[in-house]
């Protein structure tokens, strides 16, 4: 058996199948995912501090870890250093591959309405062929920057926008992305820790036209993939709209728990579960 999980077979097939009928009677799906929806793409969840520097081996050298580094006062502080980071990950998710999961969503999506709130800056839902407006980014986007210097709220897609990365070092080589109207630097609109400065117009968009679509929508089974409790604000929007119905699917291979009666767990990988999933009943 080469599922990560240690539940018994028939458990696993009987969750499967009470998933499978709250999909089939859903009028509406809301698709929720943390950073471990990416895992199965190749793509880091830079979960504990360990992980990451396995990931990235510059920063242990630098004793420097992930809630460390993705502090804004770097970009004001050492610009080159932090446009390392940021714009290692824009190129690594500009040349991810969405897994096959991705793909069993979009099929569900064709058939019924279905939005996706993600708390990933990755943009892996629009490369996989969401809408742009069928997305909450609810800690905004890689694919989008902003002025450091806030000379104006505008936000602007860094399509085209390339950063050279020394790897060794992993710190950018300039010039490092500007601001268009006043010259200085560009950061990405990413919620990051600590983070006064970050420009939620976007993201308040997202919020409004989610709202909207929620009240159209009764019933909608929520399918909720890798989003763990350390950053509980993507489980949280999955526990509320699901909280009239009961239609909660949960996937996750390290914190599947749903309280009893009130979803489906399934203690699986996203594609393991998804591809599971897509089968016909
Ligand atoms: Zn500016």
């Amino acid at each position: 058996m080469n599922s990560s999980n240690d539940r018994s077979e028939p458990g696993r097939e009987s969750e499967l199948r009470r998933a499978s009928v709250l999909l089939r009677d859903a009028d509406a799906l809301l698709f929720c995912a943390g950073a471990g929806i990416g895992v199965d793409s190749g793509l880091p969840d830079f979960r504990g501090t360990e992980g990451f520097w396995r990931a990235y081996p510059p920063y242990q050298r630098l004793g420097l870890r992930f809630e460390e580094l993705a502090d804004p006062v770097h970009f004001a502080r050492d610009p080159e250093l932090a446009w390392g980071f940021y714009g290692h990950r824009l190129a690594l998710y500009r040349r991810t591959v969405p897994h096959s999961g991705f793909a069993v969503l979009r099929r569900w999506a064709r058939h019924r309405p279905a939005r996706v709130f993600t708390s990933n800056v990755d943009g892996q839902f629009q490369r996989a062929g969401f809408a742009e407006a069928d997305v909450t980014e609810c800690h905004g986007s890689i694919h989008h920057l902003q002025c450091l210097a806030g000379c104006s709220t505008d936000i602007w897609p860094a399509d085209g926008i390339e950063v050279p990365i020394d790897e060794q070092s992993m710190r950018a080589v300039p010039p490092l992305p500007s601001c268009p109207r006043c010259g200085g630097l560009a950061r990405p609109n990413i919620l990051m820790f600590g983070d006064r400065d970050w420009r939620p117009a976007r993201t308040d968009a997202q919020h409004r036209a989610h709202r909207d679509w929620s009240r159209r929508h009764r019933k909608v089974a929520v399918i909720e993939i890798g989003a763990g409790t350390a950053v509980p604000t993507v489980r949280r929007q999955a526990e509320l709209a699901a909280a009239a119905t009961g239609a909660l699917i949960r996937i996750n291979t390290r914190e599947p728990d749903v309280r009893h009666g009130h979803g489906v767990s399934l203690p699986l990988r996203a594609a393991e579960a998804l591809d599971a999933l897509s089968l016909p009943a």
